[in-house]
């Protein structure tokens, strides 16, 4: 019998619940028993949930306040001093300020000063973002918090079978950071290896026979000293009295396999979404005593799984294994929209096309029946409906067009290719665009305000004409070139006011996307995002921004820079198609912005902005893959510049500094100018440059737009005057770090006039 389980569940909530909860707790709108009630309702509803769906074991732990990651820290009590008070223990109030900061009147009536959150960042290739545990060199381990314990109670008292989730220690150390005095993190390990005995030996007495430990690290490229502590840590944890499953996911095992198959647990899980090419090899290697969890089904997108081809795989590791296969999602389904049935606008085909998480768990559970009743009624239909979705997908003409197909056959080298080399191009831009040494300009996007917001809400909802609300958005445009003119800034942008975000803006106005209404996913805390999802052939039927940008440039003689998202970006941001390869996604997309861009020109646009925020963060886990991804990623932002004349000036930007890996990549990218993020790291940058002379023109960020903070003139002087040393100062922008739309018009202003002033000081100094 195949056992089907899962890794874990969105916990937000089909109707964002908790988002809405936690808004309202930490408004005050909400106690904390209220808030305290609204998890125990949602992870009762998700045990109910997945387990109507055929889940046999469930999992525990995978409910968070905030961050599961988060949670870890505070059972282990790494809480950072700024955190901690004494003599007792941490509360919810602690959790949510490591998690957001507290102003320094929070509490002990401001006793304790102001506490500085600690660091998000991504998980793995994800899009959700964890919070980074702090290790000080003395740092203690200690039970200090008992959700997980009470939380597999409350499942069991619902009469729930049930597997609790835990970061494995490795991985868990892994994703912190040493703070203050150097040292080791890795030296920490014998100090957290006899909490996580405790925590084990407390979930057997509470009768817990399986436990999992999430080590999605072994799919990385890993330092021979972390390869080693896993044998120790897990002979070590060998001793407690429970099952041990090791999970992992998000990449193939590859140079892990052979250590990951012989740690002494009970049960491995592995990602056959990610890299099906590792399991013939696993199911070789693996001991004979142990189970062999196969994520078959996609926890990271939006389609229905191919139960077909799944079952290929999953009969013959039925055969091998017996009892000992397990079935599931490839990861947590922390990375799926909650539920399908929740969707009341798609059409039924496309409808028939999608799984979210609720559904995922019944393909998981299908599966597990068909491996065992292959001739079963309900086995039957349901293998036959998923055989003729998926006949009727390859076929339709929804998602294959011809037109788009022949498009790209018919590109070639050529078209990813400027006419002339940078030097040249230079050239003849500095002569059409008279611009200064040092020129100012800013991202694109001015602050959104309520105003803006509104009038769009009204114009969706029908509240407000068409015309009234083009007019609405013209007097914003007409507003932002006014400030500009007047801050003297070289290169005017129209502000994005019509934009709501920068990847959905463009998404709805090609044809091959769908949008859902209710595809959440959380991203960090309370903070969701609905991908927009790539169903189908890529186009642009008509141009997307021609009309705003013309407008912006008609109230100016100053150059006006047109703006739009590039491929890459629109891919990373989106949920991708699973039956055509991800680069031949982005050269669809690619080639829709290429006209864009081409229509651009035509209107008289001289220059022209493709944003590539997302750029880095689609590099793969494994160093070996990034190569390919690199040129693939090069060649679409390419593919989508190089339809312009030399004249035109092609800008990106990426809103990071950490370029120092892929700056040759960057710079095949081949954009006249590039803007970065590199005031916060103080030009951090820069070490990048020691070892590549990046060829273009380079706006590296002076001040961050991140927080309301004006900085002054001299500070930008000074960040400028480190770049000077690397980059000869006629290939150096002036500009801020990231596009403005969070930030409020008074600081803007503030700020900017110290940067123009800033631009005129170097002038001076550079001339
Ligand atoms: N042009 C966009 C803006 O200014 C860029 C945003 C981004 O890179 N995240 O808002
Ligand atoms: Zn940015």
């Amino acid at each position: 019998m195949a056992l089907a389980h899962s890794l874990g569940f969105p916990r937000i909530g089909r109707d964002r619940e908790l988002k809405k909860a936690l808004e309202a707790y930490w408004k005050g709108e909400l106690d904390e028993a209220g808030l305290r009630e609204c998890g125990r309702a949602l992870r009762a509803a998700h045990w109910q949930v997945q387990r109507d769906a055929g889940i046999e074991l469930l999992p525990v732990g995978d409910f968070a306040w905030y961050d599961q990651v988060l949670g870890h820290s505070l059972m282990f009590g790494a809480i950072p001093e700024r955190f901690r008070r004494e003599h007792s223990r941490p509360t919810l109030d602690t959790l949510f300020a490591m998690a957001r900061g507290a102003s320094a009147s929070a509490c002990c009536g401001g006793a304790h000063g102001p506490q500085v959150a600690q660091e998000l960042t991504k998980w793995f290739d994800t899009n959700y973002h964890y919070l980074v545990p702090e290790f000080s060199v003395d740092q203690r381990f200690q039970l200090s918090w008992e959700q997980l314990f009470e939380e597999v109670e409350e499942a069991r008292a619902l009469g729930h079978a049930v597997k609790p989730v835990l970061i494995g220690p490795l991985t868990y150390l892994w994703l912190g950071k040493e703070k203050g005095e150097a040292f080791d993190k890795l030296d920490l390990l014998e100090r957290l290896l006899p909490l996580y005995g405790e925590i084990l030996g407390r979930l057997a007495a509470q009768g817990v026979e399986w436990v999992q430990l999430d080590e999605p690290i072994l799919t990385l490229d890993l330092p021979q000293a972390w390869k080693n502590a896993f044998e120790r840590a897990y002979n070590l944890l060998q001793h407690a009295p429970l099952k041990k499953l090791v999970a992992t996911y998000f990449s193939g095992l590859e140079d892990n396999l052979g250590l990951a198959v012989s740690l002494p647990v009970d049960g491995l899980h592995v990602d056959l979404v990610r890299a099906p090419e590792q399991y013939p090899t696993i199911l070789d290697r693996l001991p004979a005593y142990k189970v062999l969890s196969l994520g078959v089904v996609n926890g990271r997108n939006v389609w229905r799984c191919d139960l077909d081809a799944a079952l290929g795989v999953l009969r013959g590791a039925a055969e091998r294994l017996g009892e000992r296969l397990w079935i599931a999602p490839s990861c947590s389904l922390l990375h799926s929209p909650v539920d399908l049935e929740r969707e009341d606008r798609l059409d039924d085909e496309l409808k028939g096309w999608l799984a979210f998480a609720v559904q995922k768990c019944e393909e998981v559970a299908l599966l597990a029946r068909a491996v065992d009743h292959p001739e079963a009624p309900e086995v039957e239909a349901a293998l036959a409906a998923n055989r003729a979705l998926h006949a009727s997908r390859a076929r339709s003409p929804r998602i294959h067009k011809p037109e788009v197909q022949a498009r790209l056959a018919a590109v070639g080298a050529d078209d990813a290719q400027r006419g002339s080399p940078f030097a040249r191009r230079a050239e003849l831009q500095r002569a059409r665009l008279a611009l200064p040494t040092f020129p100012t300009t800013t991202i694109g996007s001015f602050p959104q305000t309520s105003a803006i917001r509104l009038a769009r809400q009204a114009f969706k909802q029908g509240k407000l004409s068409a015309a009234d609300y083009t007019e609405a958005m013209q007097s914003e445009i007409r507003h932002a070139v006014n400030v500009q003119e007047r801050l003297g800034l070289d290169v005017l942008v129209h502000g994005e006011a019509e934009r709501n975000d920068m990847v959905e803006y463009f998404a709805e106005q090609l044809d091959g996307y769908a949008f859902t209404r209710f595809g959440w996913v959380q991203s960090y805390g309370s903070r969701c995002v609905k991908p927009a999802v790539i169903y189908g052939d890529l186009s642009r039927p008509k141009p997307m921004t021609v009309n705003w940008i013309a407008y912006a440039q008609g109230l100016t003689d100053k150059t006006m820079k047109g703006m739009l998202t590039g491929p890459v970006t629109m891919l990373m941001w989106s949920f991708p198609r699973e039956d055509l390869s991800r680069e031949a996604q982005a050269r669809q997309l690619a080639l829709a912005i290429r006209d864009e861009v081409q229509d651009l020109e035509a209107a008289g646009i001289r220059i022209i902005q493709i944003d590539e925020a997302a750029f880095r963060e689609g590099l793969p886990l494994r160093r070996a893959h990034w190569q390919h991804y690199l040129d693939w990623a090069t060649e679409a932002f390419r593919l989508c510049a190089s339809g312009v004349r030399d004249e035109t000036q092609i800008h990106t930007h990426m809103c990071y500094s950490e370029f120092n890996d892929v700056i040759e990549s960057i710079a095949a990218m081949d954009a006249d100018v590039i803007t970065i993020e590199t005031s916060r790291s103080d030009m951090e940058l820069l070490d990048a440059f020691e070892a590549f002379a990046y060829p273009n023109a380079i706006g590296p960020g002076v001040y961050d737009i991140h927080s309301p903070r004006v900085p002054d003139t001299a500070e930008m002087v000074a960040l400028i005057g480190k770049a000077v040393r690397r980059i000869p100062a006629e290939r150096l922008w002036v500009n801020p770090d990231c596009g403005l739309k969070t930030r409020g018009w008074p600081e803007t202003q503030a700020a900017l006039v110290n940067m123009v002033a800033a631009a005129r000081q170097l002038r001076a100094q550079y001339a």
